[in-house]
């Protein structure tokens, strides 16, 4: 299985997994010029993608999805309350295109079966996702205000993992966000810190892990290199510097990684 982060952070998510026939975009919150020019960049050809998954309905997830599936004319994996909020970005797509899931059903897209799981964020009914393919699994988890039991049980056994690493808990307190949209990132409903997301690391590693794409890191809470160091020092401390450390980027798509 191949995963690629095409672009990550709170100005648009696309992530690229593709195995045997199958290639999908989980998320589209980048316009369609950008989801072309980043799956040209990897060598991969737009028109090839055969579907995409939604997580949720915020716009860094959602905004490009209309605009994708009209142009791929693929199927839209997403749920009933998700699909509620955006339904009028899908409005000029097929009906026939949704396919409406639910957390812990699993659905195959060709050999890859994804299995969504619920995650604690201020959204309608948002997931994280489980994707199998031949017996490895990767597992990918942004957007969510702390790793609920279901969320560290999903995660175990994963060979990657798309870990969200949104912000240093200093700098979102003592930064330039007015005291309410603080407090909305912190909360149980917002998004990792990166002292969370090497707690979790921590929680789900196992032998087989192989890389970790630390994502949705917040440009103005935090750092590459703080995100970075913070992992690298539990991996240490765990004595796993086997373990991959990859970054994923705002405008530009992560370094492919290759699971087999
Ligand atoms: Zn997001
Ligand atoms: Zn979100």
């Amino acid at each position: 299985m191949r995963i690629c982060v095409l672009a990550s952070g709170s100005s648009g998510n696309c992530t690229l997994l593709e195995s045997g026939g199958a290639r999908v975009l989980l998320d589209v919150g980048l316009s369609w010029v950008r989801v072309e020019r980043a799956l040209l960049s990897v060598d991969v050809d737009p028109t090839s993608i055969n579907a995409i998954v939604v997580t949720h309905e915020h716009s860094d997830h959602c905004k490009g999805v209309g605009v994708a599936a009209r142009k791929l004319k693929c199927p839209v994996h997403v749920n009933v309350e998700t699909l509620g909020f955006i339904a009028s970005k899908l409005e000029n797509v097929g009906r026939r295109q949704i396919v409406l899931t639910k957390a812990g059903e699993s659905f195959m897209i060709e050999d890859l079966e994804f299995t969504p799981f619920p995650v604690p964020h201020d959204a309608v009914n948002p997931v994280g996702y489980v994707v199998r393919t031949n017996g490895l699994k990767v597992g990918v988890a942004t957007d969510l205000g702390y790793p609920t039991s279901v969320v560290k049980h999903s995660l175990k056994g994963c060979r990657a993992l798309v870990l969200e690493s949104n912000h240093d808990r200093e700098m979102l307190l003592n930064g330039p966000y007015p005291f309410d949209l603080k407090q909305r990132i912190a909360s149980k409903r917002g998004h990792l810190s990166n002292d969370q997301s090497a707690d979790l690391l921590s929680e789900v590693i196992h032998d087989a892990l192989e890389v970790v794409l630390l994502s949705h890191i917040s440009q103005e809470n935090n750092t590459r290199e703080l995100a970075f160091s913070v992992a690298a020092k539990t991996l240490n401390e765990l004595n796993r510097q086997d373990v991959t450390i990859a970054m994923t980027y705002q405008d530009r798509p992560s370094d492919l990684v290759s699971i087999e």
